[in-house]
């Protein structure tokens, strides 16, 4: 992170003091700015004022400095799947790794969702998918419908919207086997009647589920989101023949989207990543699907989880639209954000991409050796250098 020493100018100077030659409250100077939103992509500075982002140039002053020589200077990253249900996983620690805007990916549902309001309400931009299920990711350790679909409340889900409709931007279905027996187009169902009464998107749960994803696919929208696109056979997105299957295809062409979801456990396998990106079918959206253990194994934070479709071999300019413009597309209530355009929110993230052999791993402990790894070295959120 960001220390204070790389800071310049001091707070006696008013915003307005621009006309005097001081410049705007904040520049972002000399890194390497990519925002594929714009298609820029070259050495600028990035101004900001009054917690907006008043100008890309060259040269600009500003009463604050960070100099971002070297630096890759993005949008502020958002994460459109974790999980920020745990204490233990405070939205600012995220805010620190350059995300300023996410959603929690289902972890509660219509009967315990308060708690996780209560934590959007003080992050610096999170969302809420509902889960269709009652409680939730499992609360208490037993997965959503083992124990029959009496969770899966179509009426409380609503109801639970209707009064939240500030904070929830879509319902999750977990659809595994592990999650749904073989229940998944019944949940499935069920979330769809309370996303279309609602009129909000679907993110299913994909991988191991009873059902083959072409029929599951049947009962999504544009717009909805399909996460963990790489998850292993049994019921992944391609044939037997490791081919992308063409409902998948289809399903994309009509405007389903498709999400990394990284996670920790049946989510991805290198094999699975690489054959589907060498086919074309790259992730709408890269997303950590990060948890309170996760952060310390496998996932870390989400410039480790954009790594790892660098050493893949996804061009950078491309990793870092899956996780700005791409994800504000996915998620309606972020549509002005994921931008460094003139007059946006100023949300921007600073990242070091360092050079050298790092280890990723997959969900089934696949080691591979990637050469650049990226990290968040200054975070700015609503203007404001975190
Ligand atoms: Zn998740």
């Amino acid at each position: 992170m960001l220390d204070r020493r790389s800071f310049v100018g001091g707070a006696l100077l008013a915003s307005g003091a621009r006309l005097w030659g001081a410049g705007y409250d904040l520049v972002i100077k000399g890194g390497r700015l990519i925002d594929p939103a714009q298609k820029i992509d070259r050495i600028a500075d990035v101004a900001v004022q009054a917690g907006k982002i008043a100008r890309i140039g060259t040269n600009l002053s500003g009463t604050q400095t960070i100099d971002a020589t070297g630096k890759l200077v993005t949008p502020g990253l958002i994460d459109v799947h974790m999980h920020a249900g745990d204490t233990m996983l405070p939205p600012s620690e995220v805010l620190n790794t350059g995300v300023t805007s996410l959603c929690d990916g289902g972890s509660r549902g219509a009967d315990n969702l308060d708690e996780l309001v209560g934590i959007a309400r003080t992050a610096n931009r999170m969302r809420i998918f509902l889960n269709i299920a009652r409680l939730g990711n499992a609360p208490n350790g037993r997965a959503e419908f083992l124990d029959g679909l009496e969770p899966a409340d179509i009426g409380k889900c609503r109801a639970a919207v209707e009064r939240n409709r500030e904070w929830i931007v879509g319902i999750k279905a977990r659809l595994s086997r592990g999650v749904a027996k073989d229940q998944d187009v019944e949940v499935l169902r069920r979330a769809r009647v309370v996303a279309d009464a609602v009129k909000l998107p679907i993110m299913i749960h994909m991988g191991d589920t009873a059902s083959p994803l072409p029929g599951l696919l049947a009962m999504l929208r544009p717009g909805d989101i399909v996460t963990h696109l790489y998850a292993p056979p049994p019921h992944g997105i391609m044939d037997d023949k490791g081919k992308i299957l063409p409902e998948v295809l289809a399903a994309r062409n009509r405007g389903v989207r498709f999400d990394f979801g990284n996670g920790r456990n049946e989510h991805w396998t290198w094999e699975v990543a690489q054959s589907a990106l060498q086919q074309g079918f790259a992730p709408d959206t890269i997303s950590t699907d990060l948890n309170a253990t996760s952060r310390t194994e496998q996932v870390f934070d989400l410039p480790s989880t954009m790594s790892k479709f660098l050493l893949l071999g996804m061009p950078l300019n491309q990793v870092i639209a899956c996780v700005t413009a791409n994800a504000a597309r996915s998620i309606t209530t972020f549509k002005s954000y994921g931008t460094l355009r003139t007059g946006a929110v100023a949300d921007i993230a600073v990242l070091t991409l360092a050079q050298g052999s790092f280890d990723f791993v997959d969900n089934y402990k696949g080691v591979r050796k990637g050469t650049q790894k990226l990290s968040a070295h200054a975070v700015v959120a609503g203007g404001r250098v975190r």
